[in-house]
């Protein structure tokens, strides 16, 4: 038990669950997931000898907003959860290495990786924390899917801590009954139906907005999170009560008449640290949500209007011909 302390910093610094392994047997997993090689953490650190792997909450009190609200935003994404997962890696990464590190630099003793290239649910799946879901989620201990998952792989060998994963959802089919879109099954996501996926798209086909989108979208602003919301495991995840600083903190609403007086050119900053500024989402995506939004409000005129200025907010003609040809072609606004 020498390494025991590692669980205790790693509570102490509020990360939910940890799990270490050796990168051999991560691989091992890996084949039996059939997992892409191009997500092997022998390419980006060559000299890993163990994987610890992290899984922090994002269940707070402020995050609980009806998914029905005007300008919903998915909870996962109300605050940089992830970043937040990697400031706390940090530290911890920081504390092994004074005591085990001996004279590696940072670099040749470790490297985090948050939701990025470590294959995050192999991880946790390999280091026992995590559990599959028929939501096509991972349960992290035993707690349900709201989790953001994360890595340090390290060049030194630590003791081993693997959790015990059970069967979590026999009998339940909460998740599958309640998708909008008929895109679960089973352990199964159909992405080509998947609402969440699909807020990101810039480009949709007339059958993903006429059967998924159109009849599904309500005056939600980003994403999906009813198989989530529906699983009866969230109630053993203790409900988290904590102000912290978040990094990326948007909570789970946009203000849909103070979008519209943004600037094109600072609408990313408005999400600035938060996932929805990423470059694999782009503004006018963004901006097409809140008019489909609006729509289903009924504001037409405030879309018309809104179109009219878009010149004056910096919109180039590339975006306003994109915004002008969703709301014809699919909204039936010119
Ligand atoms: S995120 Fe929404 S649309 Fe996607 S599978 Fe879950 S409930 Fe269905
Ligand atoms: S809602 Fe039920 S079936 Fe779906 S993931 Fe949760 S426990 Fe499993």
């Amino acid at each position: 038990m020498q390494d025991r302390w590692i669980m205790e910093e790693a509570k102490k610094l509020g990360i939910d669950a940890i799990g270490i392994i050796s990168i051999d047997k991560l691989n091992q997993v890996y084949q039996q997931y059939q997992v892409a090689d191009r997500f092997y953490p022998q390419h980006f650190f060559p000299q890993a000898h163990s994987v610890l792997c992290a899984a922090l909450s994002y269940q707070y009190d402020w995050n609980q907003e009806s998914a029905n609200s005007i300008g919903y935003i998915a909870r996962y994404t109300s605050a940089n959860f992830y970043k937040f997962l990697y400031q706390k890696l940090t530290i911890l990464g920081r504390m092994i290495k004074e005591k085990k590190g001996g004279d590696l630099s940072k670099k040749e003793f470790y490297k985090i990786f948050v939701n990025s290239r470590i294959h995050d649910k192999t991880a946790a799946l390999a280091t026992g924390i995590g559990s599959w879901l028929k939501n096509n989620c991972l349960s992290i201990n035993h707690q349900g899917p709201r989790f953001v998952l994360g890595e340090i792989l390290f060049s030194c060998q630590l003791e081993e801590f693997v959790g015990q994963p059970e069967e979590t959802c026999v009998k339940c089919q909460l998740c599958i009954k309640s998708c909008p879109t008929q895109a679960l099954k089973p352990y199964q996501l159909d992405k080509k139906k998947c609402l969440q996926k699909l807020t990101t798209e810039r480009n949709w086909t007339n059958k993903e907005f006429n059967d998924y989108i159109k009849p599904n979208w309500g005056s939600r602003f980003y994403g999906c999170t009813t198989c989530i919301d529906v699983c009866p495991l969230n109630k053993k995840n203790p409900i988290k009560t904590q102000k912290e600083n978040f990094p990326g903190w948007i909570g789970t609403k946009v203000n849909f008449d103070e979008l519209l007086q943004v600037d094109s050119t600072q609408i990313k900053t408005y999400f600035v640290q938060n996932q929805l500024s990423a470059s694999w989402i782009s503004k006018e995506s963004l901006m097409r949500n809140a008019l489909l939004a609006l729509y289903h409000q009924n504001r037409i005129s405030t879309i018309k209007e809104y179109v009219e200025k878009m010149k004056y907010l910096h919109w180039n003609d590339e975006e306003i011909g994109y915004i002008k040809e969703f709301l014809s072609s699919y909204l039936n606004i010119n």
